[in-house]
């Protein structure tokens, strides 16, 4: 965090942020999202997290042959999750839903270049994986990768998570069937029953490196996917790029509906600005 403090005040971050955006997006700028081509709320015939719109990309793409491979994340022992290299439809199926916790898609990435040869790959991210795996992208230019960004405010430790939820829900996250956030509350489903906390009160079982975070809607990625702009069970949909809109076109029997745009400007810049106060808190001496 002190070197990043550093490349801020230097300027070094902001030109490098800007390199990547010219490397691999296309399209106009926007101050609080970056640059996109075109923002939606959608919902696909996949029940997913929200509107099933990460799944449906993944497959249709791989249907379509734009990639062999999808690195997607999956539950294990309860609510754990690992990140495995999805190599057909049902693989990618089974990865639906989110998993609030870091998990190693970068690594897996790498592995499935070096160790399985694949050539053209898709991959789902936090925005600062898709930071970490625009650099893999720049250093591997043969290979072709399709980047699928989530929408991310901030995540946990798994750990201290099931530990708060435990405490405050009196529900074992690793026995819960879902677990979700929307508007500030997190919510678990267990037994087919609903209890929620704010997630305020989960703070202590955030990741450190989240608070310092500036980036809400994964800004480099081909394509960007939250929940937050949209109606229940439908995701908003950023396209930032041509590769991010080709796949997006290959989905079918879309519901749509206009995107809150003021709600994901207010959230971005909320993170951005609370992200910025905590760097030059923390290191005030560098940042003056
Ligand atoms: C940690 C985390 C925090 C999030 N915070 C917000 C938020 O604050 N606001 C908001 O609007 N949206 C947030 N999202 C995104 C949101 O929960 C949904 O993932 C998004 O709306 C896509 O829904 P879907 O139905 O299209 O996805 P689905 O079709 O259900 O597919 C989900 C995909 O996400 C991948 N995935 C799941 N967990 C992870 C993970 N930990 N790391 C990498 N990939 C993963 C799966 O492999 C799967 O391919 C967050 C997601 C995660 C994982």
């Amino acid at each position: 965090m002190g070197l990043r403090a550093q490349a801020l005040k230097s300027g070094i971050e902001k030109r490098h942020l800007s390199e990547l955006e010219q490397l691999f997006l296309e399209g106009v700028t926007d101050k609080e999202y970056g640059i996109y081509r075109d923002i939606k709320a959608v919902k696909t015939a996949i029940k997913g997290q929200d509107g099933g719109v990460v799944t449906s990309l993944l497959v249709e793409g791989m249907k379509k042959g734009l990639f062999d491979s999808a690195i997607v994340v999956y539950r294990q022992n309860g609510f754990q999750a690992e990140a495995v290299i999805a190599e057909n439809v049902s693989d990618i199926r089974m990865a639906k839903g989110s998993k609030y916790q870091l998990v190693s898609v970068a690594g897996k990435l790498v592995e499935a270049v070096k160790e399985k040869g694949k050539k053209k790959i898709a991959v789902v991210g936090l925005p600062c994986q898709v930071l970490g795996i625009r650099e893999i992208q720049k250093a591997m230019p043969e290979v072709e990768i399709f980047v699928i960004g989530l929408f991310c405010m901030e995540n946990f430790v798994y750990r201290l998570l099931r530990q708060s939820v435990g405490e405050l829900l009196k529900v074992d996250l690793d026995l819960a069937e879902k677990a979700n956030i929307t508007k500030g509350n997190f919510i678990v489903t267990n037994e087919g029953k609903q209890v929620s906390c704010k997630v305020s009160e989960l703070q202590e079982a955030v990741r450190i490196g989240c608070s310092f975070c500036t980036d809400f809607t994964s800004r480099l990625a081909d394509i960007s996917v939250g929940s937050v702009g949209s109606p229940d069970g439908y995701s908003t949909v950023i396209t930032r790029s041509r590769k991010g809109e080709e796949l997006f076109r290959l989905l079918k029997d879309l519901k749509e509906t206009s995107a809150d745009r003021d709600e994901i400007d207010r959230l971005a810049s909320w993170k951005e600005r609370k992200g910025f106060e905590k760097l030059k808190q923390e290191f005030s001496s560098l940042l003056g």
